[in-house]
């Protein structure tokens, strides 16, 4: 039976080789490339950004004598 017919969650991990093997059809694999994807930027950097990019718009924005928008400044608020 390959693993990919039994559904089975339950795997052990074989020390020593790097593998994983199914308990159920006894299937084994590599269960991780050798390079992990791209992950998630951390929350709190992105809402460091983000708040840079409103205050920067906010600027722009006094520069030219336009009114801020309120969410601009509802949303600073929140974020900080
Ligand atoms: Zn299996």
């Amino acid at each position: 039976m390959k693993h990919e017919e039994c559904s089975s969650l339950f795997h052990t991990h074989i020390r020593g080789g790097d593998y994983t093997r199914c308990v159920e059809c006894d299937s084994t694999w590599k269960p991780f490339a050798e390079k992990p994807p791209i992950g998630l930027r951390p929350e709190h950097i992105w809402i460091d950004a983000r708040v840079d990019e409103i205050r920067q718009a906010i600027a722009r924005y006094i520069e030219t004598g336009r009114p801020i928008p309120h969410e601009w400044l509802d949303e600073l608020a929140r974020r900080t």
